[in-house]
């Protein structure tokens, strides 16, 4: 009897070890890639003037789980993209204008980063310069956003896969006369220069630094840019059987809201939306996949208003020419949505990214 009892003791001691072996590994986290998507300054007002002016149902109407994040700084009730932008990249508060760190110089670690060293694959994709504070917030670590050649040399201190946008002359032309673009290719880089040329790449590694500064609005030449750049870099970047971290921003949303412009605004919305459209077709083919889009702030206090008075129709009014605190909406699609529901801080992405991926907490 005691024999067994023994037996039975060392039976229920190897399945203990095997069960925490197997919770230590996370040979299957429910989430491999993850896919954020930020439209600057894309308040619930600017997804519905796109939506009314559509013909089509946008994909962001697709969504089953919608929530609200709020979004202010550290030191300010109404926060600018880069405090904003370290929130949703990093989890931390930090104070308008800096990138990545607190103003005392503490780097923080951006869920790019933390998938980086866990052997995921990463991107980061822009319509504004890539070295701009969104895109910025998740590689760079500077305590201006203004510093765009300061963040351009962040690249190269990461593994990151695929990035692409403008800001090409941050890396080429630059006030210290280093050339950027010769230690990306030491570094493994393809430097590419026109959309055509991503598409048609083969390479595994890509800088896409498409134009010298900003791209141009939708309209005025950048065409489908941002979703043919979202399609190649989706197919580069699941190669890596591990999964992949992917950021892509709609950056104008912010810029035409800055300058009231209703068109622009509805204009990049829309292509935002197109976006939306090439990630879902990828998540339909990929099960254990997570889309989340997100805003980083409202730009220009847009309202719907009816200027005759008659409530027949509704124009786009504007409070502002800068930033409002109002909620921004979160919609999020496949693996683990239903945790982006509710109200809930712009630092909870982060915290989110982290447990669906299985990483520990750092
Ligand atoms: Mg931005
Ligand atoms: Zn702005």
């Amino acid at each position: 009897m005691k024999k067994y009892l023994f037996l039975l003791t060392i039976a229920s001691f190897l399945l203990f070890i095997n069960c925490s072996n197997d919770l230590s590994q996370k040979k299957d986290p429910e989430v491999r890639n993850i896919i954020f998507l930020i439209g600057d300054g894309m308040g619930v007002a600017q997804v519905y003037a796109a939506m009314s002016s559509s013909e089509y149902t946008l994909n962001m109407e697709r969504t089953k789980h919608i929530g609200f994040a709020e979004t202010f700084s550290l030191n300010k009730k109404i926060t600018d993209s880069a405090a904003a932008g370290t929130a949703l990249a990093t989890g931390k508060k930090t104070k308008n204008g800096v990138i990545g760190q607190d103003s005392l110089g503490n780097e923080f670690s951006s869920i790019l980063v933390v998938a980086e060293r866990h052997g995921l694959a990463t991107g980061l994709i822009s319509t504004s310069a890539i070295t701009h504070a969104t895109p910025a917030s998740f590689i760079a670590h500077e305590l201006s956003r203004n510093d765009y050649e300061a963040i351009a040399a962040d690249f190269l201190s990461t593994d990151i896969d695929v990035f692409i946008g403008g800001g090409y002359n941050h890396f080429a032309h630059r006030a210290d006369s280093l050339n950027y673009i010769d230690s990306l290719i030491n570094h493994g880089y393809q430097i590419v220069t026109t959309i055509e040329d991503v598409e048609s790449t083969d390479s595994n590694k890509l800088a896409g630094l498409l134009y010298d500064e900003h791209p141009p609005r939708y309209s005025e030449g950048r065409g489908d840019m941002l979703p043919k750049a979202t399609k190649k870099t989706l197919e580069i970047l699941s190669k890596n059987e591990k999964g992949f971290f992917l950021m892509i921003e709609g950056s104008q949303i912010d810029w035409a809201g800055h300058a009231n412009n209703t068109k622009y605004s509805v204009e990049e919305t829309l292509d935002f939306d197109r976006t939306i459209g090439v990630v879902l077709e990828f998540l339909n083919e990929n099960p254990n996949t997570l889309l989340v889009v997100t805003a980083d702030h409202e730009t220009g206090g847009m309202a719907l208003t009816s200027k005759s008075g008659d409530y027949l129709t509704s124009d786009a009014t504007f409070a502002t020419g800068g930033h409002t605190s109002i909620m921004v909406p979160v919609f999020a699609y496949g693996s683990g949505a239903e945790l982006f529901t509710g109200i809930f801080d712009n630092t909870g992405f982060f915290t989110r990214f982290i447990k669906l991926y299985g990483f520990d907490a750092e």
